[in-house]
């Protein structure tokens, strides 16, 4: 295009600038950009989370509000291992390595219930696996001490908890039988392997007026879920909760 006067080139000026302002204008309105496939997956899964809070919690019979929720903030799919991240909201426990596994969904949230935690309580956790059953009683406002035998996962534990935002919670490498004593008395100890007896050091850990809930039976089969609380310092009230199936809770020589 030839410019022939000052008039003409004003003119196509003003056209241009028009054009340009058109242009950012524009873009102002345009829809959102589609979600990156970070951001899809992370809806998919909060999805998934509602309808298993739908219809292995609240559908199963869990009521109390508090564990409700945290079972609808906690990414699950963050605490199992990537083959099995699609399976990761459905009602089973999953494989975690070791010969070890998640528990399903409905278990960490009975348990947590009975439990019965309150924000700031100490609770103990004896068997971390990757740190699921730790991260929910830390979005209950709990300040968790959890304690794995198996080194590869007590290690696991704590990255997958820091990257899901629960890097409060204190990973410990040992045998749990014996507890924390250093940071007892607890206000609740939940353990997730099963012993074929109470652990004394257990008991002897958990404040007056508190609960410790732990499956107690052979390994390998089913086991009993227990509720024991410490009623007064040498009074101890036991509630089954039921058939449960946990691995064992192994001991270090
Ligand atoms: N709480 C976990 C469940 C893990 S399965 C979750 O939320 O998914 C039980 C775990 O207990 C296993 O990782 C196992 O290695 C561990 N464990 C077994 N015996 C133990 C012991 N004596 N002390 C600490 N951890 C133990």
């Amino acid at each position: 295009m030839v410019v022939r006067n000052r008039a003409s080139a004003l003119v196509l000026l003003v056209v241009i600038a028009g054009l340009l302002l058109a242009l950012v204008g524009d873009r102002r309105v345009l829809p959102s950009p589609p979600p990156t496939h970070a951001a899809a997956l992370t809806d998919k899964f909060q999805l998934l989370r509602q309808q298993m809070v739908k219809d292995a919690i609240v559908g199963w019979g869990i009521h109390s509000p508090e564990v409700i929720r945290a079972m609808g903030e906690v990414p699950r799919h963050l605490f199992v291992p990537a083959d099995f991240i699609d399976q990761a909201y459905e009602n089973h426990p999953l494989p975690i390595g070791y010969g070890q596994t998640i528990s399903q969904p409905y278990i960490v949230a009975l348990m947590t219930q009975e439990l019965g935690v309150n924000p700031g309580d100490r609770v103990l956790e004896i068997g971390s696996g990757l740190g699921y059953q730790a991260a929910v009683l830390a979005e209950c406002g709990a300040e968790v001490y959890s304690i794995e035998i198996i080194g590869d996962l007590a290690d696991g534990a704590r990255v997958r908890l820091k990257e899901a935002g629960y890097d409060q919670v204190r990973v410990r490498h040992s045998d749990g039988y014996w507890g924390w004593p250093e940071a007892a008395p607890f206000d609740g100890i939940i353990v997730t392997a099963a012993p074929d007896h109470v652990p004394q050091p257990l008991l002897d850990q958990l404040k007056v007026g508190s609960a410790l809930v732990i499956p107690v039976g052979p390994p390998g089969g089913y086991q009993e879920l227990w509720r024991i609380e410490r009623v007064a310092e040498q009074d101890f009230r036991s509630t089954s909760l039921g058939g449960v199936s946990f691995v064992p809770l192994t001991r270090t020589e």
